[in-house]
């Protein structure tokens, strides 16, 4: 009995290492193909018009390494949009520092994020995207601060930071 549990443990260790990338992969492509966009462009055409790190966090639903973001500490006002197609998604207003190292946001622009669910990493969560493009932003957890209780928990590469006036 203790063997099997020591095997499943190693088959599922050894899945998350060796097989996370393309589960990734196959699971974000399912996603974004079975949906419309407003926004729809040809993966070569994303691949031309974004950086790598860019494509490969909205496009293939990557997840950016923790504290790489220049937009983590950014306390400006202003509003982040879609590095993708420029879709309004967070405001600086609801922006807080989580300690997780990625940039959190209590609150998303309503109606500019469109959601859906991903078990990736062997258990439930909420996956939020751009709703203009389906470009992949991060994931939403119920662990933020009031007044939305919500945890919006985006990949800084997948934003771009427009200053207020
Ligand atoms: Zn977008």
């Amino acid at each position: 009995m203790k063997i099997n549990i020591v095997i499943a443990l190693l088959v599922l260790f050894v899945s998350c290492k060796g097989n996370s990338q393309n589960k990734e992969k196959a699971t974000s492509t399912k996603t974004n193909d079975n949906k419309e966009f407003a926004v729809q462009k040809t993966n070569s055409e994303w691949k031309k018009e974004l950086t790598d790190a860019e494509y490969y966090v909205l496009r293939e639903a990557a997840t950016e390494n923790p504290f790489t973001s220049q937009l983590l500490k950014n306390k400006e006002k202003g509003t982040y949009v879609c590095a993708a197609c420029s879709t309004p998604l967070f405001k600086s207003s609801t922006k807080f520092d989580s300690g997780t190292g990625w940039p959190s946001f209590y609150e998303e622009i309503e109606g500019n994020v469109a959601y859906d669910v991903d078990y990736k990493i062997g258990y439930k969560r909420t996956e939020e995207h751009c709703a203009t493009c389906g470009g992949h932003l991060g994931h939403v957890f119920e662990d933020g601060p009031n007044p939305t209780g919500l945890r919006h928990c985006i990949n800084g590469v997948a934003l771009n930071f427009v200053p207020a006036e």
